[in-house]
């Protein structure tokens, strides 16, 4: 499809008729629109998925057919990498490189979860008792299965549009669910070449069905519906907080992958310029809208000047601008409404007294662009160190010693990553213990695999993505018992 295609195709989706504007966060100015799908498309796009569940066009299939299909995704993606690439790059102002290099990892989601497929089985069990009921237990056979959630609401945000969306469409397609797939509508764009590539691999019409519409509108309404058995969510907190609730009518199980606030310890005896610079880009990188950007870095006493100094540094050296402009690094942020956002965050700091080390401004150009922020003598009692920001902002806090870094470290109401800078082994794996985060990175940071599990502790989440946790949180598991 080419870009035309897609920016002509997005508007003539069904909806209510309320216009959402896509709005390039570079120029500011308006790419395309789309009108609201709003409950009543929801409702069809759930029906047709229910409808193909039952039919058992996809989870009917043998397993190594639909491993088949998915590799066909894989490679079809690859071919239009490029595609994907230029189109989350224009919608979410994201340097070229950055999304040439994350599009390949998102097919790759396709062909881990394909080879998942023909291996989801479930167990046998020796039955233990005796007696019983029917008082027949000794000769009996149980096992368990694993079946898909039939259909699955997948709702995720504007950050990374295609990771996110694979993150989800992988695993749910492994498992054998339907689906209903709800982009941010910040980034509806590379989701409808998504939708077309999923359709030319094979999987069958209604299995997977694209919903272009607000939250608070067309997700709600996924989160509600009867039919829709599970809801895969990434988002903020606060939102996840609303789809626990609407969750409720019945009682659909859910998965959510929120907000954290993850704290980077540095240590003396730490690689310094590699933590330094490591460091900075954990959390300036896509000008810190990724939910493991370590938003609190917190330094031992002996080297605090030394690292707050060499952090400011690359903040300064990073060049900002969009796709299109030379030897820039670092994109804007998403929308104008983010720039508000992250913008209260710093001038509130201001007024309660913060130290700007640098930054603490927007770029005097078109664009939501914010330069790289770095803020000390921070009191804990802040929103601004309390809450995620999800922006290029980073407090940083000295410590002395082991107990005073993990109880710093430990002090949020988020539990999403931690990383550990420091030489001595022994430290590094005690403080990977005591550190309350679903993820925890020794010597390094911004690292992930298809095949590790990835999810929050506290307000961070519930459950799991990535690796065999990944693929049966779309599963549930069925006992079977048999007389012999
Ligand atoms: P958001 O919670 O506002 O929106 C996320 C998605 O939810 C969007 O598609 C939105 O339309 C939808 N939504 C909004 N209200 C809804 C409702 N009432 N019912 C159903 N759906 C609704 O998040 P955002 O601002 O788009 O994204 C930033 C947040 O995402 C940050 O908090 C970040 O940490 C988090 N995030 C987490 C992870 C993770 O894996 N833990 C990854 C990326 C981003």
């Amino acid at each position: 499809m080419t870009l035309q295609t897609v920016l002509d195709d997005i508007r003539k989706r069904p909806g209510t008729g309320e216009v959402i504007p896509v709005i390039d966060p570079v120029t500011e100015e308006q790419i395309t629109e789309f009108t609201d799908c709003g409950e009543e498309v929801v409702n069809d796009a759930v029906a047709r998925a229910k409808a193909s569940f039952e039919s058992g066009v996809w989870h009917g299939l043998p397993a190594r057919e639909r491993a088949k299909v998915m590799w066909r995704i894989a490679d079809l993606m690859d071919q239009h990498a490029d595609e994907l690439a230029g189109l989350d790059s224009l919608n979410t102002g994201m340097p070229m490189a950055q999304a040439n290099m994350i599009v390949p990892t998102c097919a790759e989601f396709f062909r881990y979860y394909a080879g998942w497929c023909t291996k989801l089985n479930g167990n046998a069990y020796e039955v233990q008792m005796e007696g019983g009921v029917s008082g027949a237990y000794a000769n009996m056979h149980a096992y368990t299965r694993k079946e898909p959630y039939s259909v699955v609401g997948l709702i995720f945000p504007w950050n990374g549009p295609v990771f996110n969306a694979c993150a989800k469409l992988a695993p749910a397609l492994a498992a054998g669910c339907s689906s209903v797939v709800k982009p941010a509508e910040e980034t509806p764009l590379s989701a409808l070449v998504l939708e077309k590539i999923i359709a030319e691999a094979g999987v069958p019409d209604g299995v997977v069905n694209l919903l272009t519409g607000y939250g608070h509108t067309a997700g709600a309404a996924i989160t509600a519906h009867p039919d829709v058995k599970k809801v895969a969510f990434t988002g903020s907190t606060e939102v996840g907080k609303e789809i626990v609730r609407a969750s409720a009518g019945n009682l659909k199980k859910v998965m959510l992958e929120l907000g954290g606030k993850s704290p980077v310890l540095i240590y003396d005896d730490a690689d310094l310029n590699m933590a330094i610079t490591m460091a900075a880009m954990g959390i300036f990188v896509h000008s810190g809208q990724g939910c493991v950007c370590g938003s609190r870095i917190f330094v031992q006493r002996s080297v605090y000047d030394q690292v707050v100094e060499g952090i400011a540094m690359v903040a300064n050296n990073l060049q900002l601008g969009g796709p299109k402009e030379e030897g820039s690094v670092i994109g804007p942020l998403i929308s104008q409404k983010q720039l508000t956002r992250v913008m209260g965050f710093i001038d509130e700091g201001k007024k309660d007294g913060v130290e700007v080390v640098t930054g603490g401004h927007r770029l005097d150009r078109k664009g939501y662009f914010v330069h790289p922020t770095v803020l000390t003598n921070v009191d804990r009692g802040m929103r601004l160190y309390q809450q995620e920001i999800f922006g290029p902002v980073v407090t940083i806090l000295p410590f002395d010693d082991d107990d005073e870094a993990v109880a710093l470290a430990n002090d949020t109401s988020y539990g999403l990553a931690a990383t550990v800078w420091t030489t001595n082994l022994a430290r590094a794996h005690n403080l990977a213990k005591r550190l309350e985060a679903g993820t925890v990175t020794l010597n390094c940071q911004l690292v992930f695999d298809h095949n590790v599990p990835f999810g929050g502790y506290k307000q961070s989440g519930w459950g799991h993505e990535f690796g065999r946790e990944g693929v049966e949180a779309y599963m549930q598991t069925k006992s079977v018992w048999a007389q012999l």
